[in-house]
């Protein structure tokens, strides 16, 4: 299948949004595909926001942005302390952040939780994405977990051996909290690559996958 590029303005840096719910969320569900593209782009601009990371979950958040973010020309951190677990409760006040993330430069890219995913904070985050970004392109990525409820997904990322070996690394480098986590293996996050890879017969066998509701090509 031939492989489409993000268009953009000749000479205008690509504007990413990033929204996770919580510290780590970014970087398992796009952070390929950021990596990617920083190493594709000359000129990246990421908003990376997450909304719920305090004490150590924050410094962990920061150090994980820090590590996915090399290259970008300029990136905008925002660690928020909304309680975990707790996002359908805090609406109101998450709403109030996207609204004022809606005042900064439009972004070329979002990536945002899957609207299907069945963790309740992933769902809120996603759902103010669409409430707010009404005329972008928007790529909910997946957080595989207990829940089982990853999807078919219909966009994918076909990244190469040392971007996802980057990945992998880069996630247990920066969330040493979650390591005794029996879920938080270099093998849960490759399978799924790998997976998704058999999918979009990526050429060295490794990609993530998005879910796309609408998208706009050129004639
Ligand atoms: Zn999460």
């Amino acid at each position: 299948m031939r492989a489409l590029t993000l268009d953009g303005p000749q000479n205008a840096p690509l504007r990413i949004l990033c929204l996770g719910a919580h510290a780590d969320d970014l970087e398992i569900g796009c952070g390929g595909a950021v990596l990617g593209l920083l190493r594709r782009r000359k000129a990246v601009e990421v908003d990376w926001v997450v909304f719920s990371a305090q004490g150590a979950r924050a410094r962990e958040a920061r150090r994980g942005a820090a590590l996915f973010l090399k290259g970008a020309r300029r990136t905008r951190i925002t660690i928020g302390r909304f309680r975990d677990g707790f996002f359908p409760y805090e609406g109101a006040r998450i709403k109030q952040v996207f609204e004022q993330l809606k005042r900064r430069p439009a972004p070329d890219l979002v990536f945002t939780h899957c609207r299907d995913d069945r963790h309740q904070d992933h769902r809120v985050v996603s759902d103010l994405t669409w409430q707010t970004f009404r005329n972008h392109c928007i790529l909910e990525y997946e957080v595989s977990k207990f829940d089982g409820d990853l999807g078919t997904p219909n966009v994918f990322v076909p990244l190469d051996r040392a971007t996802s070996a980057r990945k992998v690394a880069s996630i247990h480098a920066a969330f040493s909290s979650q390591r005794g986590r029996p879920w938080f293996t270099p093998e849960t996050f490759m399978a799924l690559m790998r997976l998704r890879g058999v999918e979009c017969r990526a050429p060295l066998g490794l990609a993530e996958a998005f879910h796309a509701r609408k998208l706009v090509l050129k004639s």
